[in-house]
């Protein structure tokens, strides 16, 4: 398994919540997340933007001085929300970012498109998810990894960022 019951707990807990807000109002507020350190890893503040299904899924910045991660609730939701397969991924991804020292854009506001990170960055972050989910036991995470980025990244490299097929060529290597 990915974590222990308690975290799968608190997760479970938080997906529940998200989905009722869904529900009620159709949108939902900035939310700071509850899911515990990423087990072996450390801690990081996330935060859950309502989002907009277009720019970032997942977001390692420094905003306001802190490391924080941003997500994009509408990405959360079609990945399968938090704590599945893709969000799994997605999470451990944008850790790698803050943990392997990678230059993080700094924000002093919620962000409103996606500011690029080094290209290497990306595919370290990327080999780092996958070393991370494997000692883990959570190869169901790699998978979904492989499907996000076949289903949403260009193939090919684009505007500095590596395209799916360099991605995923890359995290089979790693
Ligand atoms: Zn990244």
């Amino acid at each position: 398994m990915y974590m222990g019951s308690r975290v799968s707990l608190g997760l479970k807990g938080c997906a529940v919540g998200v989905s009722l807000l869904l529900a009620s109002r159709g949108a939902i507020a900035q939310q700071v997340l509850n899911l515990g350190p990423l087990p072996g890893v450390g801690q990081v503040t996330e935060i859950l933007e309502p989002g907009t299904g277009q720019g970032f899924s997942g977001l390692a910045t420094i905003y306001m001085g802190q490391p924080v991660i941003f997500y994009d609730n509408v990405w959360v939701q079609y990945f399968g929300g938090l704590g599945s397969p893709g969000f799994r991924f997605i999470r451990a991804h944008e850790y790698a970012h803050h943990f392997r020292g990678h230059v993080l854009a700094q924000l002093s506001s919620p962000p409103q498109m996606l500011p690029t990170l080094g290209y290497n960055a990306e595919l370290d972050a990327d080999c780092a998810a996958v070393r991370y989910l494997r000692r883990a036991g959570d190869p169901v995470a790699i998978q979904a990894g492989y499907q996000i980025y076949q289903t949403i990244v260009p193939p090919q490299d684009m505007n500095g960022r590596p395209g799916s097929i360099v991605r995923i060529n890359n995290m089979k290597g790693c």
